[in-house]
């Protein structure tokens, strides 16, 4: 089958739900195609969205709860408690409301179709779903599909550093309205998390896997200590991971006639591993821009560009610099602290 649109998205998280979305509120033809057969499905995230990005939360099922502050936790056993507001949702939902919204504004999605060739010089892409395999004449494309990205390794870029997470979901024994992190040297270039959702938590390790290539004992670790603190509960209700890109936006973020948005552009926090504000935000940044380029304004990719360079640029070489204080073999709370994000001495 042979298909034309203006606008090809490729990845339906949140980077690819907000740019469809853009898209096609600015009127032009959007085919939004996702791997996956059910949106967000299975979740590989700990859930945590920053205030701002409520105005995406509030479709039926998707906010769980607000987040007063975070306390990080240094290895010496000092608590530091910070105000850092915030919301915890249902991830999944999250995302089902965002692609919901780019249909109710005419965009076309594809579940269960995959995007498997690309010649990028003559603006065709080959995606195969269990009916068939479909041959796709596009204007434009934009690739927010994860970490990983298919289009970017079409194109030949190369891959990107990325972090490894693995995360259990426990019980909560009391519901907590803070997230707790700790920074020590068992969770290299990383750190633990605990982030309560309801009468749920999202307990995870992020790491360097070159550094500790098993996430698995400092996790059960954490996991056992928390239970006998009385903190959760013994039982795992379910288990997830996955990758987060940690070297900070890539080189090009338009390749031709191709933009790369959310975590395959780089956009993703290289200590927090938060990535889902920016995936909203360069997704729909992305889709505002082809809707120009393709109403003439020539320079609107070259534009889009230069205003994510602006916005994200310096604060994520920060981080990526700043991670290797998380590296360090021989840790303390001092080095430690030009590493994380909640004291002041990271941005000194
Ligand atoms: C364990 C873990 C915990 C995290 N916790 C948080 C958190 O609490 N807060 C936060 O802000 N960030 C968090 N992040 C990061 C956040 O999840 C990502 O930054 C965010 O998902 C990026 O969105 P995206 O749309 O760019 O990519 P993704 O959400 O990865 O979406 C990409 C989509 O593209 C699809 N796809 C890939 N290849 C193809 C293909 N060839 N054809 C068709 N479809 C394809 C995939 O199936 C996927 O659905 C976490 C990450 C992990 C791994």
């Amino acid at each position: 089958m042979r298909i034309e649109t203006d606008v090809l998205v490729i990845g339906l998280g949140p980077a690819g739900g907000a740019a469809a979305l853009a898209a096609a509120r600015g009127g032009v033809s959007v085919l939004a195609v996702e791997r996956k057969k059910a949106i967000g499905v299975p979740v590989q995230c700990a859930e945590w969205i920053p205030l701002a990005l409520g105005r995406h939360a509030q479709a039926p099922g998707v906010l769980v709860q607000a987040i007063s502050g975070m306390e990080s936790v240094l290895p010496s056993g000092v608590v530091v408690k910070t105000h850092a507001p915030g919301l915890m949702v249902n991830r999944a939902a999250f995302d089902q409301a965002l692609a919901h919204a780019a249909t109710e504004a005419g965009a076309k999605l594809e579940l269960g179709c995959t995007l498997r060739q690309l010649d990028a010089a003559q603006r065709l892409a080959w995606l195969e779903s269990p009916q068939g395999s479909m041959e796709c004449r596009y204007k434009l494309l934009i690739a927010a599909d994860g970490p990983d990205s298919s289009v970017a390794k079409l194109l030949g870029l190369p891959r990107q550093p990325v972090a490894h997470a693995r995360q259990y979901s426990v019980s909560l024994r009391q519901p907590l309205d803070e997230t707790r992190v700790w920074l020590s040297d068992q969770y290299p270039g990383g750190y633990a998390w605990l982030f309560p959702k309801g009468g749920v938590a999202n307990l995870g390790v992020g790491m360097d896997k070159s550094l500790a290539p098993d996430l698995k004992t400092p996790l059960d670790r954490l996991h056992q200590r928390l239970v006998a603190e009385g903190v959760v509960g013994q039982e795992i209700h379910g288990r997830t991971g996955g990758a987060i890109p940690v070297g900070g936006l890539r080189p090009g973020l338009t390749v031709g006639h191709v933009m790369l948005v959310g975590d395959a552009g780089g956009f993703t926090h290289p200590i927090t591993g938060a990535g889902i504000d920016a995936a909203v935000s360069s997704g729909e940044r992305a889709g505002q821009a082809a809707v120009a380029w393709l109403n003439g304004k020539g320079n609107a990719l070259l534009e889009f560009e230069s205003d994510m360079r602006d916005q994200f640029e310096s604060s994520l070489q920060r981080a990526v610099k700043r991670r290797s204080m998380l590296s360090l073999a021989a840790q303390d709370d001092l080095a430690l602290r030009k590493g994380w994000v909640a004291f002041p001495e990271y941005f000194l």
